[in-house]
Protein backbone atom coordinates (compact mmCIF):
# COMPACT_ATOMS: atom_id res chain seq x y z
CA UNK A 1 0.00 0.00 0.00
CA UNK A 2 1.15 3.17 -0.86
CA UNK A 3 1.84 5.80 1.70
CA UNK A 4 -0.49 8.91 2.60
CA UNK A 5 1.10 12.00 1.52
CA UNK A 6 -0.72 15.53 1.23
CA UNK A 7 -0.74 16.57 -2.92
CA UNK A 8 0.76 19.06 -3.84
CA UNK A 9 1.03 20.34 -7.91
CA UNK A 10 3.61 21.13 -10.03
CA UNK A 11 2.13 22.89 -12.59
CA UNK A 12 -1.17 20.63 -13.96
CA UNK A 13 1.14 17.35 -12.81
CA UNK A 14 0.22 15.95 -9.42
CA UNK A 15 2.70 14.70 -6.67
CA UNK A 16 1.83 12.55 -3.84
CA UNK A 17 -1.92 11.98 -2.38
CA UNK A 18 -2.37 9.10 -4.62
CA UNK A 19 -1.51 10.36 -7.79
CA UNK A 20 0.94 7.76 -10.16
CA UNK A 21 4.67 8.25 -9.06
CA UNK A 22 5.98 11.24 -11.82
CA UNK A 23 9.30 10.71 -13.05
CA UNK A 24 11.74 14.12 -13.55
CA UNK A 25 14.85 14.40 -14.67
CA UNK A 26 17.28 17.91 -14.84
CA UNK A 27 18.16 19.44 -17.99
CA UNK A 28 21.96 19.50 -18.84
CA UNK A 29 22.60 21.54 -21.38
CA UNK A 30 23.50 25.45 -20.11
CA UNK A 31 20.51 27.29 -18.80
CA UNK A 32 21.27 30.38 -20.46
CA UNK A 33 21.02 28.50 -23.69
CA UNK A 34 17.08 28.79 -24.62
CA UNK A 35 17.32 27.08 -27.64
CA UNK A 36 19.35 24.28 -26.13
CA UNK A 37 17.68 23.81 -23.13
CA UNK A 38 14.11 23.70 -24.83
CA UNK A 39 15.09 21.32 -26.74
CA UNK A 40 16.44 18.90 -24.13
CA UNK A 41 12.91 19.63 -22.53
CA UNK A 42 11.02 18.89 -25.98
CA UNK A 43 12.97 15.04 -26.25
CA UNK A 44 12.83 14.73 -22.25
CA UNK A 45 8.99 14.76 -22.65
CA UNK A 46 9.04 12.63 -25.51
CA UNK A 47 10.99 10.15 -23.68
CA UNK A 48 7.97 10.21 -21.51
CA UNK A 49 9.63 12.63 -18.53
CA UNK A 50 6.38 14.47 -16.42
CA UNK A 51 8.81 17.17 -14.79
CA UNK A 52 11.73 18.70 -15.72
CA UNK A 53 14.09 20.49 -13.25
CA UNK A 54 16.46 23.49 -14.52
CA UNK A 55 19.73 24.58 -12.77
CA UNK A 56 19.52 28.48 -11.79
CA UNK A 57 23.54 29.54 -11.33
CA UNK A 58 23.15 32.92 -12.52
CA UNK A 59 20.77 36.13 -13.53
CA UNK A 60 21.32 35.45 -16.97
CA UNK A 61 19.87 31.53 -16.57
CA UNK A 62 17.17 32.80 -14.49
CA UNK A 63 16.25 35.91 -17.22
CA UNK A 64 16.15 32.66 -19.32
CA UNK A 65 13.75 30.99 -17.67
CA UNK A 66 10.72 32.88 -19.06
CA UNK A 67 11.45 32.00 -22.80
CA UNK A 68 11.76 28.49 -21.12
CA UNK A 69 8.55 28.14 -18.93
CA UNK A 70 6.78 30.11 -21.80
CA UNK A 71 7.60 27.56 -24.45
CA UNK A 72 8.21 24.21 -22.41
CA UNK A 73 5.60 21.20 -22.51
CA UNK A 74 6.96 20.13 -18.97
CA UNK A 75 6.52 21.86 -15.95
CA UNK A 76 9.94 23.57 -14.62
CA UNK A 77 11.35 23.21 -11.33
CA UNK A 78 14.41 26.16 -10.93
CA UNK A 79 17.16 24.20 -9.20
CA UNK A 80 18.46 27.09 -6.39
CA UNK A 81 21.57 27.18 -4.50
CA UNK A 82 21.81 29.97 -1.44
CA UNK A 83 20.85 33.48 -3.84
CA UNK A 84 17.89 34.58 -2.78
CA UNK A 85 17.53 36.63 -5.90
CA UNK A 86 17.78 34.07 -8.89
CA UNK A 87 15.01 32.18 -6.19
CA UNK A 88 12.72 35.73 -6.59
CA UNK A 89 13.96 35.89 -10.52
CA UNK A 90 12.59 32.19 -10.97
CA UNK A 91 9.41 32.55 -9.41
CA UNK A 92 8.55 35.68 -11.43
CA UNK A 93 9.59 34.13 -14.44
CA UNK A 94 6.84 31.92 -13.71
CA UNK A 95 8.26 28.18 -12.86
CA UNK A 96 6.15 25.78 -11.30
CA UNK A 97 8.23 24.42 -8.69
CA UNK A 98 11.30 25.80 -6.47
CA UNK A 99 14.11 23.45 -5.15
CA UNK A 100 15.92 25.42 -2.27
CA UNK A 101 16.46 24.99 0.81
CA UNK A 102 15.73 27.68 3.07
CA UNK A 103 18.01 27.38 5.70
CA UNK A 104 20.80 27.74 3.52
CA UNK A 105 19.76 31.62 3.03
CA UNK A 106 20.66 33.70 5.67
CA UNK A 107 18.41 37.24 5.26
CA UNK A 108 15.55 35.87 7.13
CA UNK A 109 13.18 38.89 5.26
CA UNK A 110 14.23 37.38 1.86
CA UNK A 111 13.11 33.86 3.01
CA UNK A 112 10.07 35.71 3.64
CA UNK A 113 9.85 37.51 0.09
CA UNK A 114 10.94 33.82 -1.61
CA UNK A 115 7.70 32.00 0.56
CA UNK A 116 5.51 34.79 -0.03
CA UNK A 117 5.36 34.76 -3.65
CA UNK A 118 5.58 31.03 -3.70
CA UNK A 119 2.39 30.77 -1.79
CA UNK A 120 0.49 33.40 -4.00
CA UNK A 121 1.54 32.19 -7.37
CA UNK A 122 0.76 28.21 -5.92
CA UNK A 123 4.66 27.21 -6.28
CA UNK A 124 5.74 24.54 -4.25
CA UNK A 125 8.40 24.15 -2.51
CA UNK A 126 11.30 21.19 -2.41
CA UNK A 127 13.22 20.52 0.27
CA UNK A 128 16.72 18.62 -1.59
CA UNK A 129 18.89 17.79 1.35
CA UNK A 130 22.17 16.25 -0.02
CA UNK A 131 24.60 14.13 2.23
CA UNK A 132 27.33 15.80 0.50
CA UNK A 133 26.71 19.39 1.47
CA UNK A 134 24.92 18.71 5.10
CA UNK A 135 25.56 21.80 7.76
CA UNK A 136 28.80 21.34 10.06
CA UNK A 137 26.58 21.33 12.98
CA UNK A 138 24.71 17.99 11.74
CA UNK A 139 27.96 16.59 10.65
CA UNK A 140 29.68 16.84 13.57
CA UNK A 141 26.19 15.86 16.29
CA UNK A 142 25.47 13.27 14.41
CA UNK A 143 29.57 12.10 13.49
CA UNK A 144 28.78 12.53 9.55
CA UNK A 145 26.27 12.24 7.03
CA UNK A 146 24.22 9.66 8.83
CA UNK A 147 20.79 8.82 7.71
CA UNK A 148 19.31 10.53 10.88
CA UNK A 149 21.83 13.70 9.88
CA UNK A 150 19.95 14.26 6.60
CA UNK A 151 16.52 13.86 8.42
CA UNK A 152 17.65 16.87 10.88
CA UNK A 153 18.99 18.67 8.48
CA UNK A 154 15.53 18.24 6.43
CA UNK A 155 13.82 19.03 9.36
CA UNK A 156 15.65 21.96 10.03
CA UNK A 157 14.64 23.25 6.48
CA UNK A 158 10.82 22.11 6.57
CA UNK A 159 10.48 24.11 9.94
CA UNK A 160 11.13 27.46 8.57
CA UNK A 161 8.57 27.05 5.57
CA UNK A 162 6.33 25.75 8.27
CA UNK A 163 6.75 29.02 10.27
CA UNK A 164 5.68 30.85 7.78
CA UNK A 165 2.54 29.18 7.11
CA UNK A 166 3.83 27.28 3.73
CA UNK A 167 3.40 23.63 3.28
CA UNK A 168 3.48 23.03 -0.53
CA UNK A 169 6.84 21.47 0.21
CA UNK A 170 7.77 18.28 -1.36
CA UNK A 171 11.15 16.49 0.29
CA UNK A 172 14.83 14.62 -0.84
CA UNK A 173 17.19 13.27 1.17
CA UNK A 174 19.69 11.72 -1.60
CA UNK A 175 23.35 10.63 -0.99
CA UNK A 176 25.45 8.40 -3.09
CA UNK A 177 25.16 5.38 -0.49
CA UNK A 178 21.90 3.26 -0.55
CA UNK A 179 21.30 2.14 2.60
CA UNK A 180 21.69 5.53 4.00
CA UNK A 181 19.09 7.04 1.31
CA UNK A 182 16.99 4.26 2.04
CA UNK A 183 16.48 4.36 5.99
CA UNK A 184 16.30 8.26 5.66
CA UNK A 185 13.84 8.20 3.47
CA UNK A 186 12.54 5.56 5.83
CA UNK A 187 12.36 7.77 8.90
CA UNK A 188 11.25 10.54 7.46
CA UNK A 189 8.28 9.27 6.11
CA UNK A 190 7.25 8.41 9.01
CA UNK A 191 7.61 11.48 10.87
CA UNK A 192 6.22 14.22 8.18
CA UNK A 193 3.35 13.55 5.32
CA UNK A 194 5.00 15.43 2.87
CA UNK A 195 5.50 13.92 -0.53
CA UNK A 196 8.97 12.70 -1.34
CA UNK A 197 11.29 13.03 -4.04
CA UNK A 198 13.51 9.83 -4.34
CA UNK A 199 16.42 9.55 -5.93
CA UNK A 200 20.09 8.30 -5.02
CA UNK A 201 22.79 11.21 -6.13
CA UNK A 202 25.93 11.25 -7.87
CA UNK A 203 24.90 7.49 -8.82
CA UNK A 204 27.27 7.41 -11.07
CA UNK A 205 27.65 5.85 -15.09
CA UNK A 206 24.81 4.60 -16.77
CA UNK A 207 25.58 0.75 -15.51
CA UNK A 208 26.07 1.70 -12.45
CA UNK A 209 24.00 4.55 -11.46
CA UNK A 210 20.68 2.08 -13.35
CA UNK A 211 21.52 -0.32 -10.82
CA UNK A 212 22.25 1.70 -7.49
CA UNK A 213 18.99 3.80 -8.79
CA UNK A 214 16.94 0.85 -9.16
CA UNK A 215 17.56 -0.60 -5.71
CA UNK A 216 17.24 2.53 -3.89
CA UNK A 217 14.64 3.94 -5.16
CA UNK A 218 13.39 0.29 -5.57
CA UNK A 219 13.42 -0.82 -2.04
CA UNK A 220 11.43 2.50 -1.21
CA UNK A 221 8.47 2.53 -3.55
CA UNK A 222 8.11 -1.39 -3.04
CA UNK A 223 7.65 -0.44 0.78
CA UNK A 224 5.11 2.07 -1.01
CA UNK A 225 7.49 5.03 0.23
CA UNK A 226 8.27 7.85 -2.77
CA UNK A 227 5.66 10.14 -5.03
CA UNK A 228 8.22 11.47 -7.55
CA UNK A 229 11.61 9.90 -8.80
CA UNK A 230 14.39 11.16 -10.52
CA UNK A 231 17.57 8.39 -11.75
CA UNK A 232 20.96 10.12 -11.31
CA UNK A 233 23.23 8.93 -14.30
CA UNK A 234 26.67 10.57 -15.60
CA UNK A 235 24.63 10.17 -18.96
CA UNK A 236 21.96 11.55 -21.30
CA UNK A 237 18.78 12.88 -19.07
CA UNK A 238 16.64 11.30 -21.85
CA UNK A 239 18.36 7.69 -20.45
CA UNK A 240 17.67 9.01 -16.76
CA UNK A 241 13.89 9.26 -17.87
CA UNK A 242 13.91 6.14 -19.50
CA UNK A 243 15.54 4.27 -16.31
CA UNK A 244 12.98 5.51 -14.22
CA UNK A 245 9.97 4.55 -16.00
CA UNK A 246 11.34 1.09 -15.94
CA UNK A 247 11.55 1.11 -12.20
CA UNK A 248 8.05 2.22 -12.25
CA UNK A 249 6.77 -0.60 -15.05
CA UNK A 250 8.52 -3.25 -13.11
CA UNK A 251 6.72 -2.42 -10.08
CA UNK A 252 3.60 -2.14 -11.88
CA UNK A 253 3.57 1.76 -11.23
CA UNK A 254 3.21 3.12 -14.22
CA UNK A 255 0.69 1.76 -17.37
CA UNK A 256 0.24 2.96 -20.79
CA UNK A 257 3.36 1.98 -21.37
CA UNK A 258 4.30 -1.12 -23.51
CA UNK A 259 6.24 -3.79 -21.49
CA UNK A 260 8.88 -5.92 -23.42
CA UNK A 261 9.64 -9.50 -22.26
CA UNK A 262 12.23 -10.88 -23.83
CA UNK A 263 14.81 -14.20 -23.28
CA UNK A 264 18.67 -13.40 -22.74
CA UNK A 265 18.96 -16.51 -25.08
CA UNK A 266 21.14 -19.51 -25.11
CA UNK A 267 22.45 -22.87 -27.45
CA UNK A 268 19.10 -23.36 -28.71
CA UNK A 269 18.50 -19.41 -30.29
CA UNK A 270 19.15 -19.10 -33.67
CA UNK A 271 18.02 -15.55 -34.31
CA UNK A 272 19.66 -12.43 -33.90
CA UNK A 273 17.45 -11.77 -31.00
CA UNK A 274 18.77 -8.33 -29.73
CA UNK A 275 17.76 -6.68 -33.23
CA UNK A 276 14.47 -8.17 -32.97
CA UNK A 277 13.34 -6.93 -29.47
CA UNK A 278 14.71 -3.40 -30.11
CA UNK A 279 13.02 -3.00 -33.11
CA UNK A 280 9.90 -4.69 -31.41
CA UNK A 281 10.31 -2.48 -28.94
CA UNK A 282 10.29 0.54 -30.84
CA UNK A 283 7.20 -0.57 -33.24
CA UNK A 284 5.32 -0.21 -29.75
CA UNK A 285 6.61 2.90 -28.49
CA UNK A 286 5.81 4.62 -31.95
CA UNK A 287 2.62 3.32 -32.30
CA UNK A 288 1.51 3.90 -28.06
CA UNK A 289 1.01 0.46 -28.15
CA UNK A 290 0.36 -0.30 -23.87
CA UNK A 291 0.81 -4.19 -24.28
CA UNK A 292 3.17 -6.95 -22.86
CA UNK A 293 4.99 -8.43 -26.11
CA UNK A 294 7.79 -11.47 -25.87
CA UNK A 295 10.26 -12.39 -28.08
CA UNK A 296 11.74 -15.68 -27.18
CA UNK A 297 14.76 -17.11 -29.01
CA UNK A 298 13.50 -21.29 -28.98
CA UNK A 299 9.65 -22.54 -29.51
CA UNK A 300 10.22 -25.23 -27.14
CA UNK A 301 10.44 -23.40 -24.19
CA UNK A 302 9.67 -19.83 -25.61
CA UNK A 303 6.24 -19.80 -25.04
CA UNK A 304 5.92 -21.53 -21.95
CA UNK A 305 8.32 -18.81 -20.56
CA UNK A 306 6.71 -16.00 -21.68
CA UNK A 307 3.27 -16.95 -21.09
CA UNK A 308 2.39 -13.94 -18.83
CA UNK A 309 2.88 -11.85 -22.31
CA UNK A 310 -0.54 -10.51 -24.36
CA UNK A 311 1.13 -11.83 -27.35
CA UNK A 312 4.80 -13.46 -28.29
CA UNK A 313 7.10 -14.63 -31.02
CA UNK A 314 9.59 -17.46 -30.92
CA UNK A 315 12.36 -18.44 -33.61
CA UNK A 316 13.11 -21.92 -34.28
CA UNK A 317 15.83 -21.99 -37.14
CA UNK A 318 13.18 -21.66 -40.53
CA UNK A 319 10.11 -20.94 -38.71
CA UNK A 320 8.12 -18.78 -36.13
CA UNK A 321 5.34 -19.00 -34.17
CA UNK A 322 3.25 -16.58 -32.77
CA UNK A 323 1.47 -16.93 -29.40
CA UNK A 324 -1.17 -15.08 -27.27
CA UNK A 325 -0.64 -16.06 -23.32
CA UNK A 326 1.15 -18.57 -24.11
CA UNK A 327 -0.96 -20.64 -26.69
CA UNK A 328 0.45 -20.97 -30.05
CA UNK A 329 -1.84 -19.76 -32.93
CA UNK A 330 0.18 -18.87 -36.43
CA UNK A 331 3.59 -20.54 -37.32
CA UNK A 332 4.87 -18.54 -40.29
CA UNK A 333 8.28 -18.70 -42.17
CA UNK A 334 10.92 -16.70 -40.87
CA UNK A 335 11.64 -15.00 -43.48
CA UNK A 336 8.46 -13.07 -42.97
CA UNK A 337 7.70 -13.40 -39.42
CA UNK A 338 8.46 -9.82 -38.37
CA UNK A 339 5.88 -8.14 -40.58
CA UNK A 340 3.50 -10.48 -40.40
CA UNK A 341 4.09 -10.36 -36.00
CA UNK A 342 3.60 -5.97 -36.49
CA UNK A 343 0.48 -6.97 -38.57
CA UNK A 344 -0.94 -9.41 -35.96
CA UNK A 345 0.12 -7.03 -32.50
CA UNK A 346 -1.98 -4.48 -34.56
CA UNK A 347 -5.13 -6.54 -34.56
CA UNK A 348 -4.58 -7.73 -30.66
CA UNK A 349 -4.24 -4.29 -29.59
CA UNK A 350 -7.34 -3.29 -31.80
CA UNK A 351 -9.51 -5.89 -30.31
CA UNK A 352 -8.19 -5.64 -27.05
CA UNK A 353 -9.07 -2.10 -27.18
CA UNK A 354 -12.40 -3.03 -28.73
CA UNK A 355 -13.33 -5.32 -25.95
CA UNK A 356 -12.82 -2.55 -23.31
CA UNK A 357 -15.21 -0.25 -24.80
FE1 LIG B 1 17.03 -20.39 -24.53
FE2 LIG B 1 14.67 -20.75 -25.72
FE3 LIG B 1 14.74 -19.92 -23.16
FE4 LIG B 1 15.49 -18.26 -25.09
S1 LIG B 1 13.42 -19.13 -24.80
S2 LIG B 1 16.60 -18.67 -23.19
S3 LIG B 1 16.45 -19.62 -26.54
S4 LIG B 1 15.43 -21.88 -23.93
Amino acid sequence: MRRKTRKIFIGEVPVGGGSPVSVQSMTKTRTEDIKGTLKQIFSLKKAGCDIVRIAVPTEEAANSLKEIVKNSPLPIVADIHFNPKLAILSLKAGVQGLRLNPGNIENKNKIKEIVSIAKEKSVPIRIGVNGGSLPKEILKSFGGPTPEALVEAALNHIKILENLDFFDIKVSLKTSDVFSTVEAYRIISRLKDYPLHLGITEAGTFLSGTIKSSIGIGILLYEGIGDTIRVSLTDSPVKEVKVGIEILKALKLRSGEPEIISCPTCGRNTTDLQKVAKEIERFLLNNKIDLTVAVMGCEVNGPGEARLADIGIAFSKNFALIFKKGKVFLKIKKDKALEIFKEEILKYWKEKGASQI
